[in-house]
Formats: C-alpha cells, sequence, structure tokens
C-alpha cells in the first residue's frame, strides 16, 4: 500500500498514513495535531516493487 504524506496548511505539521487508494479518496484526512482539513498530500514513492513475472 502507498504511504500518504500530509502537511498541514495552519500549523505545519508533517505527517504519513499508509492507506490504500480507494481508502485515500474517501476519507478526508486530518491534522492530529490541530484537527484541521487543511491538508497538502503528497504520495511518497513507497510503493513495493512490483516483480515482473514473464
Ligand atoms: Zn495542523
Amino acid at each position: 500500500m502507498p504511504s500518504y504524506q500530509f502537511q498541514c496548511e495552519k500549523c505545519g505539521n508533517r505527517f504519513s498514513i499508509v492507506e490504500s487508494m480507494s481508502q485515500h479518496e474517501k476519507h478526508q484526512e486530518k491534522c492530529p495535531q490541530c484537527s484541521s482539513a487543511e491538508l497538502k498530500t503528497r504520495l511518497s514513492a513507497v510503493y513495493v516493487k512490483t516483480s515482473k513475472k514473464s
């Protein structure tokens, strides 16, 4: 599962959450520090590499 990095627009707190893409689209994440929903989202590239099978 991808790990999403958030940065709070209000307090600048940065945190990351691991969730599936569908979860990510449904849920409105909130800052654990100030409960603001104004977050910048960045998908950090932490996908587990897919092994190619030919
Ligand atoms: Zn915050």
